[in-house]
């Protein structure tokens, strides 16, 4: 199985390349020459294998340069690690919903199914692909994504990785979780300003060519965490075949049943793998896209153009705040039959005037599969509230967006099939606006409004969260923007 660019279909690379180089030199995104199918046996056999045999499985359809033994070797000691032995378990709330809580990972929250295994993936990639530098991991996070890759890379042999986060942009508990980080190659570094500075400041040094020149000399090379790498989407594509196997397992949906997900989305990362689940044969229904208040992609589901023009808001689900959700170009490859010359089209536009529209036939298609919709910050926090009142199930504000909308898709269309509504972090995560939800508001310190919020609803904190009670702050220092690639080279001794 090889990999081609969305903007360059005459390139065709391994898996293990595609995973070293994480973009395409000319701007596109890594995607699978074909989408492998689930046939009459596969379904079956995953049933009765445990995540880590699922995933290693799942994987291995896309994964044709490595063996399987390596993967079942990656898939057990990554989800080992987890703190339920499912590491994607389903919990049913009433007669058609589920929820899968995908963060019982060691920083709580979903982006660690992925990024506890990238090492085992990057690291045995450099090896295939004889490469002789060693790897840098650059993160600017606005709080997940940081933590998950600290903890997936800490004491990686022949890895390093730096995360800035915006001095003001991240939770009192995110902070303090990446402050606090162990790990004899890791480092962590604010920025004054928001999130978008942090960012600016990682793509400046990424393209900086003298830079790479520099660091290369010293045996180095930068590499990236998010959601843009293949090796980052592909685990993710295992939980939604995990949970159609679950429900089959618990007698909930028969063989073949048609079944819908929804995901609260900012990237587009996680409900794209969702959409290779179904590509691949897995019985989906609809895909329901939720969003906060920057409803960008229910926009474009509803009109077909994407429009980056609109003011950002800062909310209470801040792993959706976004306004460019990369992975969408990968489904639009998909959705145009492979035509990497639209493709590169609609980027140009995207980049010269900040939106581009689809053409009617695309729009056509994604309304059979998706469906969309959005949350406001009043709506998210009440939901919290109901869903505790009505259930006694705590679920933190990105969820709450998914439910929320999980809601509007039932009234208008009626759907009566079985919808599991993807849970992405812990409501400790989130405690202030999960206080607020429940009518119950804290006194705004992170680390008292975890013992509030346990005392309250009785629900424990998961142990890493409860554990920063005792931590140590090893990394303090903030720095201006301008500042950041001075803190590379430091750091890496160039
Ligand atoms: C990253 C994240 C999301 C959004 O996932 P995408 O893959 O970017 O769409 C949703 N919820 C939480 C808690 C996250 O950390």
């Amino acid at each position: 199985m090889n990999y081609r660019s969305t903007r360059d279909t005459n390139l065709s690379l391994t898996a293990a390349e595609t995973i070293v180089r994480g973009l395409s030199h000319e701007g596109g995104l890594f995607v699978p020459e074909s989408v492998p199918q689930i046939d009459a046996e596969f379904l079956p056999q995953l049933r009765t294998m445990n995540y880590a045999q699922r995933s290693a499985a799942v994987m291995k359809l896309y994964l044709s340069d490595f063996t399987a033994d390596e993967l079942a070797e990656y898939t057990k000691a990554t989800y080992a690690n987890f703190y339920t032995e499912n590491a994607a378990p389903v919990h049913r709330l009433d007669g058609n919903t589920s929820f899968m809580e995908l963060w019982h990972g060691p920083t709580c929250a979903f982006k660690d199914i992925a990024l506890q295994i990238l090492p085992y993936l990057l690291t045995a990639s450099l090896r295939k692909t004889n490469e002789s530098k060693k790897v840098c991991i650059l993160v600017a996070t606005s709080g997940d994504t940081g933590k998950a890759a600290l903890e997936g890379f800490k004491d990686v042999k022949d890895t390093a990785i730096l995360v800035f986060y915006p001095r003001d942009g991240v939770s009192d508990v995110q902070k303090l979780q990446m402050q606090s980080q162990q790990g004899s190659n890791v480092s962590v570094c604010g920025v004054e300003g928001n999130f978008d500075d942090a960012q600016t400041g990682v793509k400046q040094i990424f393209s900086d060519p003298f830079f790479a020149e520099k660091l290369a000399e010293k045996g180095w090379f930068l590499s990236s965490a998010n959601s843009i790498n293949w090796g980052r989407l592909l685990p993710q594509i295992v939980y939604y075949i995990s949970a159609y196997c679950d429900l089959l397992n618990e007698g909930v949906i028969e063989n073949g049943e048609e079944i819908s997900f929804c995901v609260p989305t900012g990237n587009f990362g996680d409900i794209l793998a969702g959409f290779y689940a179904k590509q691949m044969g897995l019985p989906v229904k609809r895909l329901i896209c939720a969003s906060n208040s920057n409803d960008v992609l229910t926009e474009f589901f509803h009109t077909g153009t994407y429009n980056r023009n609109r003011p950002f808001f800062t909310t209470v689900s801040p792993s959706m705040d976004i306004l460019i959700s990369s992975n969408l170009e990968r489904l639009l490859f998909e959705m145009s039959g492979k035509d990497a010359a639209y493709i590169t089209s609609l980027m140009d536009a995207l980049k010269k005037d900040g939106q581009y529209t689809v053409t009617p036939e695309i729009r056509e298609k994604l309304d059979k599969l998706f469906w969309a919709g959005c949350c406001d910050e009043a709506g998210t926090k009440a939901n919290i509230g109901r869903v505790w009142a009505d259930h006694h199930y705590l679920m933190d504000t990105h969820t709450s967006v998914a439910y929320s909308v999980l809601n509007q898709y039932r009234s208008a269309e009626n759907g009566q099939e079985q919808v599991v509504v993807v849970s992405t972090a812990s409501p400790f995560k989130f405690c202030n606006a999960v206080l607020e939800g429940l009518n119950h508001p804290g006194d705004g310190d992170g680390l008292a409004e975890i013992e509030e919020l346990e005392s309250f609803t009785g629900v424990p904190a998961p142990a890493p969260l409860a554990a920063l009670r005792n931590a140590k702050v090893r990394f303090s220092d903030c720095v201006e923007k301008e500042q950041m690639e001075n803190v590379v080279s430091k750091f890496l001794c160039c």
